[in-house]
């Protein structure tokens, strides 16, 4: 009989902070520019130069601790982890060992109705590494210290997740809750949040774990999952043979959808860490958690329960606005201004995750402003513009903002409503399809739908249709 195998997985998630400048000077954090402008002896590693501590780092790293429900370490410091990349210009990064600012904390995961807490072992403050440049038309490895000493959180959960699909909802609630509060945008295609997938495979009823493997340059949801389903397979193919699973850190290549070995895993004695001696410890203040817990926007729980008493939509509208601060303040904004949420909503889950989908964005990225959202539910509330005349001018309102009210009156969109300058229209259509007409006294209630059409075309499609229905009848039948 086949032996039957749990997938154990642990995440080390790393994020970067969403600071003005970098972790110990004060170079911006700016992406891009040109090479090595954005530097300074500090994060560059020259001899003597001292690092300083950037507060908000600190404040962030706290901030996300007590939303993932961490114990904050009150006494903290910084440790060397101590090895040689040219990318590293210190041969150490900075980063926490012993004390690290956040401990003990967990997040609770949904999938379908059953939800699951996951544990975070910790969370620990440290600077990122530059950037190697390869060029392989002058053969050589160029390095680029823009990104040397970027802030950086790591935040280590226990091995708690048995699948994929548990792995994504925990990436995207951390994802979510780190983008609400403001620390980091989490891109994980930009590299602003990146996962290392620690994994091994255990016998089904023993409590003892395998040996696990990391895997590295995961940077898709999609790329995870197909990770996770090939480390699995790969691991029980070497059981089943009697070999060992080696631990290694391994990469993954999402084009071959293959890993391979990097080099096998370190253990933290290999970094031969010690406290940094350049940085002085940390104290935390009741008083500074306490401020900082104040300061806490509503997160995604305490949005729902809100909304739901509040708004009258349905739960499945609650969950995706909520899902997303942006989208909840314009979804909030919005319905203030006009007071017709359940139309607000559908604006924002119809075409608004339909246009973000095809334009590759996140709700983030949205221009699209309270106002503009407010005007159009206004003006298809008042019958002025009819959908289709809706559609188009959301359209142009999403890609930037413009005057509503203005744009519909200059454009000439708004519907034809006066009855006597339809009545024009319906008498030329009645003319113009005298075949029509005929089938329909003949009883060919069909034809009443092509003369509609025929006087909707004949008014730029700016006609209410129930009306032309009423006044083709009338006349039809007098
Ligand atoms: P290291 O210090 O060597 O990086 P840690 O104990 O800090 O190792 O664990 C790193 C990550 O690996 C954590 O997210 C942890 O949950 C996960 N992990 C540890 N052991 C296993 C295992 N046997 N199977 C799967 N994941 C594991
Ligand atoms: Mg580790
Ligand atoms: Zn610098």
């Amino acid at each position: 009989m086949k032996r039957e195998y749990e997938t154990v997985i642990g995440l080390e998630v790393h994020v970067e902070l969403a600071t003005k400048t970098k972790i110990f000077c004060g170079c911006t954090t700016a992406f891009g520019g040109a090479p090595n402008t954005h530097t300074c002896p500090v994060c560059t590693g020259m001899p003597g130069a001292l690092p300083v501590l950037n507060k908000k780092v600190l404040e962030y790293a706290i901030a996300v601790g007590l939303a993932t429900n961490c114990e904050i370490t009150r006494d903290c410091k910084f440790d060397r982890k101590n090895y040689f990349y040219p990318d590293n210009p210190q041969n150490y990064q900075i980063s926490q060992l012993y004390l690290p600012i956040c401990r003990n904390g967990h997040v609770t995961i949904q999938i379908g109705d059953q939800t699951k807490d996951i544990g975070i072992h910790e969370i620990h403050m440290e600077e990122d590494a530059g950037k190697l440049v390869h060029d392989d038309w002058e053969d050589c490895s160029l390095v680029d210290y823009n990104r040397s000493g970027v802030p950086l959180i790591e935040i280590v959960s226990e091995p708690d997740m048995r699948s994929a699909e548990e792995v994504i909802a925990y990436l995207e609630k951390l994802r979510m809750t780190i983008q609400y509060l403001g620390a980091s945008d989490c891109k994980l295609n930009e590299g602003s949040m990146r996962a290392d997938v620690n994994l091994s495979v255990r016998e089904v009823g023993t409590d003892r774990m395998g040996t696990r493997t990391e895997m590295k340059n995961l940077n898709s949801f999609k790329a995870i999952s197909r990770a996770i389903a090939a480390e699995r397979e790969r691991q029980i193919e070497l059981l089943e043979e009697g070999k060992p699973v080696i631990q290694e850190t391994r990469r993954w290549d999402d084009n071959k959808e293959y890993s391979y070995a990097m080099r096998s895993k370190e253990d933290a004695k290999d970094y031969r860490y010690f406290p940094d001696p350049d940085l002085v410890p940390i104290h935390v203040s009741e008083e500074w958690i306490a401020k900082i817990r104040k300061e806490q926007p509503e997160l995604q729980e305490e949005k729902i329960l809100r909304y739901q008493t509040e708004y009258d939509i349905p739960d499945y509208d609650i969950q995706i606005l909520t899902s997303n601060r942006h989208l909840a303040d314009l979804f909030e904004k919005a319905s203030a201004l006009c007071g017709s949420p359940k139309k607000v909503s559908n604006w924002l889950m119809g075409e608004t995750m339909r246009l973000l989908k095809e334009k590759n964005m996140d709700p983030e990225d949205l221009t699209l402003t309270p106002e503009n959202l407010s005007d159009l539910v206004t003006l298809t509330d008042e019958n002025a513009i009819n959908s289709s005349v809706a559609k188009d001018v959301f359209a142009v309102m999403f890609d930037t903002p413009i005057d509503v009210m203005k744009y519909v009156e200059e454009k000439g969109l708004k519907n034809v409503n006066d009855s006597s300058a339809l009545e024009e229209t319906i008498v030329k259509v009645l003319e113009e399809n005298p075949k029509s007409v005929a089938d329909y006294k003949a009883g060919k209630t069909k034809a009443m739908g092509f003369l509609v059409g025929q006087s909707m075309k004949a008014t730029e499609g700016k006609a209410n249709p129930q009306m032309i229905r009423t006044l083709l009848e009338e006349k039809l039948n007098s």
